[in-house]
C-alpha cells in the first residue's frame, strides 16, 4: 500500500482504465457474432489498457481464446487464462520451440517455413502440436499464398504432427463496408479452406464483425472494439480510457508574450496558462499543438503552443476558477478518444497503444 500512495502521489496523470467496460464491450462483440466463439486480441498490452488484467477479467467473463502479438506477451498472461488457447499472432521465431510447449501456446502458422519448423519439432516429441494456420487473402503480410496453398494441398503429409486448430484470414478493409474486397477474400478464403484439410475457421476482426452473417466464423479475432474504439460509426462500445492530468502551476502571460519551444503562440490578450506534466513521452501526441484541448469543469481548454516531451500548456483564461492541483481531463466522456485522435491526425488505434509508461493506471471493475 505504501508504494501505491507513493506512485499516487507522484503521478503527474494517471490513466483510469474500466474493465467491466472491456467485458462488456466482449459480450456485445459475442452477440454481434451471433453468439458464436469470440475470442480477444490482447497485443501490445491489450492495446495499451493492461492485458493481464484484460485478461483475468475476460477469462473469469468465459473468455476462452486470446491472441496475443509477441510470445512474450503470451507467456506474461499464460497463467491467468488457464485452459484456454493462447496464440501468437506474429507467427514463430527459430529457437522458441520449446518456449511454446513449455507455456502450451499454439504458433500461427504463416508460412511454409513456420509450418516445416512446427512439423519438424512436434516429430521427434511423438505427439501432435497445436497450431493455427494463417492464409493471406488480400493483406499480403503474413500468410500462406495461393501457391503455397496449393503445395501444401498436394503433399497434406506435411502437416502430420501439427494439430490444426483454426485456419484464418484477416480482411484487409473490414472498416469500409462498400469495399468488395472483402467478399473477394471471402471467396479466397472459402477456396484454400477447401483445400486443406477440414478444420474451424477464424475470420472477422472488430469490424468484420458488423459486415453480416457471411462473415461471421467458428471464431472472431476484435481487438480495438473490446477497448472502446468503435469499430463502425454507432456500434456504441463502452469507453475504456479516461486520462487525467494535475495542473501544476497557473501563470500570467501579458499581451504579445509567447508560450513554449519556438513562439509558436502568442497571447492577444492578457492570458493565464496552466501547465500539465504530460507530453509526447507520454504518448500525448506532438501534433495536438495548437490544436488539442483539455476539458474542465464544463469548460473546453485550448492547448497553447508546443507539446513538449513532458509538458503541455492550455489557455485557461477563460476559467479563472481553475488552480494548480485541480485535475483536468485529457480522454474521457468530453475528450473522446476517436476526436482528439482526429484532432492529431491519428488513428484511434495509435492514440491508445502509444499511451505512456509514466501514468498511473488505476484498474476499476
Ligand atoms: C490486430 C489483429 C486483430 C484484431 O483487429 P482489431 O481491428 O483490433 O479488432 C485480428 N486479427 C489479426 C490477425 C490482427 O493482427
Amino acid at each position: 500500500m505504501a508504494g501505491r500512495t507513493l506512485t499516487d502521489a507522484a503521478a503527474y496523470a494517471r490513466l483510469d482504465i474500466d474493465v467491466a467496460a472491456i467485458v462488456a464491450n466482449w459480450r456485445a462483440l459475442q452477440v454481434a457474432h451471433g453468439g458464436r466463439p469470440t475470442a480477444a486480441v490482447l497485443k501490445s498490452d491489450a492495446y495499451g489498457t493492461g492485458a493481464p488484467q484484460a485478461a483475468a477479467a475476460l477469462h473469469a467473463a468465459g473468455c476462452r481464446h486470446f491472441f496475443t502479438a509477441h510470445l512474450s506477451e503470451a507467456v506474461e498472461i499464460r497463467a491467468l487464462v488457464p485452459g484456454s488457447m493462447l496464440s501468437v499472432l506474429n507467427g514463430p521465431l527459430p529457437g522458441t520451440e520449446a518456449e511454446y510447449v513449455a507455456h502450451d501456446i499454439a504458433p500461427v502458422l504463416g508460412s511454409m517455413a513456420d509450418i516445416g519448423w512446427w512439423a519438424a519439432h512436434a516429430r521427434p516429441l511423438g505427439k501432435k502440436l497445436p497450431a493455427l494456420l494463417h492464409v493471406d487473402t488480400g493483406m499480403a503480410r503474413l500468410g500462406l499464398s495461393p501457391d503455397d496453398v496449393t503445395v501444401l494441398a498436394a503433399d497434406p503429409a506435411m502437416l502430420a504432427g501439427i494439430d490444426l486448430l483454426y485456419v484464418m484470414t484477416h480482411l484487409v478493409a473490414a472498416d469500409e463496408p462498400a469495399n468488395p474486397v472483402g467478399h473477394a477474400q471471402l471467396r479466397q478464403f472459402a477456396a484454400a479452406c477447401a483445400k486443406l484439410p477440414p478444420a474451424p475457421r477464424s475470420l472477422a476482426n472488430s469490424s468484420g464483425l458488423f459486415l453480416g452473417p457471411a462473415f461471421r466464423s467458428d471464431l472472431a479475432r476484435p481487438g480495438a472494439a473490446l477497448y472502446g474504439i468503435d469499430p463502425v460509426q454507432g456500434a456504441n462500445m463502452q469507453p475504456v480510457a479516461r486520462l487525467t492530468a494535475r495542473v501544476l502551476q497557473v501563470r500570467d502571460v501579458p499581451t504579445g508574450g509567447c508560450v513554449g519551444y519556438n513562439e509558436t503562440w502568442r497571447a492577444a490578450r492578457p492570458s493565464r496558462i496552466a501547465v500539465l506534466g504530460v507530453g509526447y513521452a507520454d504518448g500525448f501526441p506532438r501534433a495536438l499543438t495548437n490544436r488539442g484541448a483539455a476539458f474542465f469543469d464544463g469548460v473546453r481548454l485550448p492547448l497553447v503552443g508546443r507539446v513538449s516531451m513532458d509538458l503541455t500548456t492550455f489557455d485557461v483564461t477563460d476559467h479563472p476558477g481553475l488552480a494548480a492541483g485541480a485535475w483536468v481531463e485529457l480522454l474521457g466522456p468530453n475528450r473522446l478518444l476517436a476526436d482528439v485522435a482526429a484532432e492529431a491526425d491519428i488513428s484511434p488505434y495509435e492514440m491508445l497503444t502509444r499511451l505512456g509508461r509514466r501514468y498511473a493506471r488505476v484498474w476499476h471493475g
